[in-house]
């Protein structure tokens, strides 16, 4: 058997739901050398990724931090140390993610409801009222913006209808942080969590999350402290949160001055995340997200330009991703495949009721640029034209020109 040779991608332009392509000074951080856990390099540098999270997510929240997994781990983290078996949570179920909401509450024992709304459409404020005072939950988890289906959840009066139902707000804004304005803290959000390959331009592995004091007070009462590491005067929790890895309460504490050992912080990581963070805001947040909906209306007017019907409520669609009904009698995988090997573009495909029915294009990050734009849509007239869909020839690239001319 040869040994395999030093890895070596091909050239692809990501222009799916994520990941996509990383920005290379994100991976320029990522060769740097390590320290030691307790290096006070390394310490700074977690105290620093608290300070330029707190500025991406909008908040105040101490505890805004990275917790080591992909996104799926973050929702897991928050969902486990904020649930207690019995405890009743409410889901607005949108799309897929909404689907992952409720099997990961499921898992912890919670008692979970759902409100379930038609694939590309918002929950409307009054629909999650209705179920809010039937349900009673401790709990309202729900999706930002869920990629399966291009839409943006608005958050307009979920603080209020919280306050008013005394229940806790978590938003799984993995998809849409940095792209798309998120105010957590004028919005009420107590716990939010995300990933860094969608909108901020990195790679999957590494979550930012943030926690408000509410969050907090539920979570310190259910945490523990190893019996390795307990000093004296540490409790020992009467209801302990029922994950090791993803106890937020063993995070914290490990992210404080106290440093108390959990993991070993996840190092490549930690530069990887410092990175995007820096990228969102030396560009400054506002700009950063005013690009994400530039170049998501010029994709979308190219997708259109190219005569191609659109899914999904545009009145809330999220900037940085477009859903495209895949003509009939077209076959989208071989289109999806042929625009990989042939342009070394990859566009991405669907899932559930979507599935064979849409293509998601995204527009994010590194990628939310002109060129990335225009060459994707290029590229998906001649594939289509090659399959023997009459597209408007130029119709895609004049239309988001167009839409650029008219922002401009
Ligand atoms: C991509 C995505 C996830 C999952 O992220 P992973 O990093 O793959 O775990 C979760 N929620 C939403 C809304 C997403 O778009």
């Amino acid at each position: 058997m040869s040994l395999p040779g030093p890895i070596d991608p091909p050239a692809r332009l990501l222009m799916g739901p994520g990941p996509i392509t990383a920005d290379p000074r994100v991976l320029r951080a990522m060769s740097a050398q390590l320290v030691g856990q307790y290096d006070p390099f390394m310490t700074d540098a977690m105290n620093e990724v608290m300070g330029l999270y707190r500025q991406v997510f909008v908040t105040g929240n101490q505890q805004t931090l990275l917790i080591d997994s992909t996104a799926r781990g973050a929702i897991e983290a928050a969902l486990v140390s904020l649930l207690e078996p019995g405890d009743r949570v409410l889901v607005p179920v949108m799309g897929r993610f909404g689907h992952l909401l409720v099997e990961i509450a499921q898992r912890c024992g919670a008692e979970v409801h759902t409100v379930d709304i038609e694939w590309g459409r918002i929950a409307e404020l009054d629909v999650i009222e209705a179920a809010l005072e039937r349900v009673r939950p401790t709990l309202l988890a729900t999706v930002h913006g869920d990629t399966s289906t291009t839409v943006l959840q608005p958050f307009d009066g979920l603080k209020e209808l919280c306050e008013r139902y005394d229940c806790l707000l978590y938003a799984d804004v993995t998809a849409t942080i940095g792209g798309n304005p998120f105010l957590t803290d004028a919005w009420g959000v107590d716990a939010a969590t995300g990933g860094l390959q969608k909108c901020l331009g990195g790679p999957s592995g590494s979550a930012p999350a943030t926690f408000s004091a509410r969050a907090v007070e539920v979570i310190e009462r259910r945490k523990s402290i190893e019996a390795g590491i307990r000093a004296e005067g540490d409790a020992v929790a009467a209801h302990p949160i029922r994950s090791n890895y993803f106890d937020l309460g063993m995070i914290f504490d490990y992210w404080s001055s106290r440093r108390l050992n959990h993991h070993t912080e996840a190092t490549t990581m930690l530069y990887g995340a410092r990175e995007c963070a820096r990228l969102v805001l030396e560009e400054g947040l506002e700009a950063y997200q005013a690009r994400h909906a530039l170049h998501g209306r010029a994709m979308l007017a190219g997708v259109q330009g190219l005569g191609l019907e659109v899914f999904g409520d545009l009145e809330h669609k999220m900037a940085n991703i477009v859903g495209v009904a895949i003509p009939d009698g077209v076959d989208g995988e071989a289109v999806r495949g042929t625009m990989l090997a042939d342009f070394g573009i990859e566009i991405g495909t669907s899932f559930g009721p979507l599935a064979g029915r849409v293509w998601r294009i995204g527009t994010m990050g590194y990628n939310a640029r002109t060129d990335a734009v225009l060459t994707t849509l290029s590229a998906l007239e001649t594939v289509l034209r090659r399959v023997g869909v009459a597209v408007p020839t130029g119709g895609g690239v004049d239309a988001a020109y167009d839409a650029y001319g008219a922002a401009a």
